[in-house]
Formats: structure tokens, C-alpha cells, sequence
């Protein structure tokens, strides 16, 4: 039996992630949901208290903690607030497998102390690596914790190298749907609306990492966070737009062959490959029929068009504590842009300001990272009027 400690368990991974545990309990592997956080939705996880009885959950938002504190009539499920519960809980012992699905930095303390206590993580939240990669490997490495990706890119990748050797991968190639303004004229971009941006062609995901692949910056975010799961040379990993999302990534090899990992674009298979790994377990999830698909597409990315992809390559080329800055760039503008305070432009020109300001720095020093996270917000917000 695996025991889980599902962190944003009412987000659109979080609710993947109860789907997936509804189908292994109901194909012979035993998963039980030991814990479950949430931000502040109380309605949908006293839904799913009731449903998985777990022993504990967090809910960060102190009004809905005292709401659900009211209403939840299980004196044997444990009520914890905020991030000092969150801790709390991470470190206990009774729990095998994190699915971290908090969004953002909030993510990253959370991964580390899960580490830390030896745990392993089916890991969307992105975002730590993205900060802190360096640091995560180093105690991966001292802990002997697992880190698997709840990525559709990088589990086709991880699908891919099963049984290969390190030395025989020549790159790694991450596709990306193109989002919404693959051809949206450039000229245009200031006029686009909240619901265009949010409106993917191919993912139902939540806001943030919707506005992200808009963008095109989570694409730039993916590669750092290939760069730390796969310990590869970023100069080994290449981007292809591809509008379809039926072929989640690729890898090449010295032979020259390459290898693709297929699938339906739905994140319940990345997610139960992650809890189950190495094992495959049947579902009933949709599945691929090929023969009604007209065509795969593959082209390379326009990077003036998509400036937050061109911003991430310069991140990436520069390391150092530049990716503290985007991430945190990103994460205020996106923020930003959702309540109207500024246009879909000037999302890459907030970024830019910030990394330009940045003295960089080396190290993977955790309170180094936090304080170059708060001062790249404090800029974004303190010049969000300049705008246009
Ligand atoms: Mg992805």
C-alpha cells in the first residue's frame, strides 16, 4: 500500500491526482490518501475528506481554515493551518509519496523538506527546479529521495530513456502546443483579453501555468527543469512547436534514431506514471486513436513573437541566480496581467526590467534564493505602472 500526501489537492493537478488514485484503488494497486492540502477551496475538500479519509489536511487561507474547522464533523482527520502546518506535515513519517501541485515558490519549501525527510515526489510543481535545481539535486543526491515529473514533456522523456544509458542521448526535444497565439499577429498582442489567454487549445490547466504556456514561458521553465531532472546539458535541449500535443517529447540518440512518447493530452497519465514508476497500470483514461488524427505538425518556435521564451534562453545561457528572477518576474506579472493591472506585453517587458537590474549571483543557497525571489516581486510590483 502507498501512502500519499497530496499538496494542492483542489487544483486541476490535485483533482488529476484523486482521479488517479480512484482508478489504481480499482485496478489492484493499493493507494491510500494520507494527507491533502488545499488554498481555500473548503467546499470540494470536505468533498474529498469525506471520500478518502484522510489523516490530515492544511488549508492555508486562515478565513477558510476557521470555515472548514466549523464544518468538518471528523474528529479523526486532523485540521492544520498555513505554511507552518504544511511543514508540519511534510515531515512526518507515515507518508511514502509527495504529489507537490502547489503553484509557484510556494512549491519550493515544501519539496525540500519532503526531501530532506527522504521522501519521493511526483513533482508538478516545476517551479523548484526552476529556483533551486541545484540545491534539490544536492540533496537528492545526501538523501537518497526520488524526484519524478508530473510533466507531460518530461515524462515522455523519462518514458524514453528506459533502459537507455546517459552517454547514448544526443538531446532532448521538447515539443510545446504554441498556446492560443501560435498565429496571433505579434502586433495585436496588447488587445489580448484574460479569457483569450486562458483559453489553451489542447490542456485544461490551472490559471497560472494556462498564462504561462500563453507565453511560451513555461516552455522556457521546461527546459531548465530538464536540464535539473535528466542532468543534461541545456545546450542538449531543443524546443519544437507542435500544435497537435500528441507526441509530449522526444529524445535522439548518437545512432541518430529517436524515441517519442504518445498520448491523448490528458495530465492523469504523466500523474499515474509518476505514483506508480516503474510500473504501468491499466486505466480506463481516453486513449489515442491515431487513425483519426489528420497530421503531426513540428516547427521551430518564433522566439521575437514569444519574447518570455527568448528571455528564458538569455536566463538560461547566464545561470547563476537569473532563473530566482524570472521565476518571480513571472509569477507577479502573470498575477498582474489575471487582475487587469496590466496588459499580455507587458508581461515579458516586467521580466526583462527586473533581470536587468539583477546583480547575479552563484550558489544554491536557500536564503539566498528567498531573498533575490522578494526583491525581484517588490520590482515587478513597485514598476508595474510602467507599462503600457
Ligand atoms: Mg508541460
Amino acid at each position: 500500500m502507498k501512502h500519499l500526501a497530496i499538496l494542492g489537492s483542489t487544483g486541476s493537478i490535485g483533482r488529476n491526482a484523486l482521479e488517479v488514485v480512484r482508478n489504481l484503488n480499482k485496478n489492484d494497486y493499493p493507494v491510500k490518501v494520507q494527507y491533502l492540502s488545499a488554498y481555500s477551496n473548503t467546499k470540494l475538500l470536505l468533498e474529498q475528506i469525506n471520500e478518502f479519509s484522510p489523516k490530515a489536511v492544511v488549508v492555508f487561507n486562515k478565513s477558510s481554515f476557521e470555515e472548514l474547522k466549523k464544518e468538518l464533523s471528523r474528529p479523526e482527520c486532523e485540521l492544520l493551518h498555513g505554511n507552518d502546518g504544511l511543514i508540519e506535515l511534510v515531515r512526518r513519517g507515515d507518508y511514502d509519496l509527495m504529489v507537490n501541485a502547489l503553484v509557484g515558490f510556494t512549491g519550493l519549501i515544501p519539496t525540500i523538506e519532503a526531501l530532506r525527510a527522504g521522501k519521493d515526489i511526483a513533482l508538478a510543481n516545476k517551479e523548484s527546479l526552476v529556483v533551486a535545481g541545484e540545491l534539490i539535486n544536492n540533496i537528492l543526491h545526501s538523501s537518497g529521495s526520488h524526484l519524478f515529473p508530473i510533466d507531460s514533456e518530461h515524462s515522455a522523456i523519462l518514458q524514453c530513456l528506459r533502459g537507455e544509458t546517459a552517454k547514448s542521448i544526443s538531446k532532448l526535444i521538447l515539443t510545446a502546443s504554441g498556446g492560443p497565439f501560435l498565429n496571433h499577429d505579434k502586433e495585436f498582442f496588447g488587445d489580448i483579453t484574460i479569457e483569450e489567454a486562458l483559453n489553451h487549445p489542447n490542456w485544461k490547466m490551472g490559471k497560472k501555468i494556462t498564462i504561462d504556456s500563453a507565453t511560451l514561458m513555461n516552455k522556457g521553465f521546461e527546459i531548465i527543469e530538464g536540464k535539473w531532472l535528466f542532468n543534461i546539458d541545456v545546450e542538449k535541449i531543443e524546443v519544437l512547436i507542435h500544435p497537435q500535443s500528441i507526441v509530449h517529447s522526444m529524445v535522439e540518440f548518437s545512432d541518430g534514431s529517436v524515441k517519442a512518447q504518445l498520448g491523448m493530452p490528458d495530465m492523469k497519465l504523466p500523474i499515474q506514471y509518476a505514483v506508480t514508476y516503474p510500473d504501468r497500470i491499466a486505466s480506463d483514461f481516453p486513449k489515442l486513436d491515431l487513425s483519426k488524427l489528420k497530421s503531426l505538425t513540428f516547427f521551430a518556435p518564433d522566439l521575437d513573437k514569444f519574447e518570455c521564451l527568448k528571455l528564458a534562453y538569455e536566463v538560461i545561457r547566464l545561470g547563476g541566480s537569473y532563473p530566482v528572477v524570472l521565476n518571480a518576474s513571472n509569477e507577479v506579472a502573470v498575477d498582474l496581467f489575471l487582475k487587469k493591472k496590466i496588459k499580455f506585453p507587458g508581461i515579458p517587458y516586467l521580466i526583462r526590467k527586473a533581470l536587468e537590474k539583477h546583480d547575479n549571483s552563484a550558489g544554491a543557497d536557500l536564503n539566498k534564493i528567498i531573498e533575490i525571489d522578494k526583491w525581484s516581486r517588490d520590482f515587478v510590483r513597485n514598476n508595474a505602472g510602467q507599462t503600457c
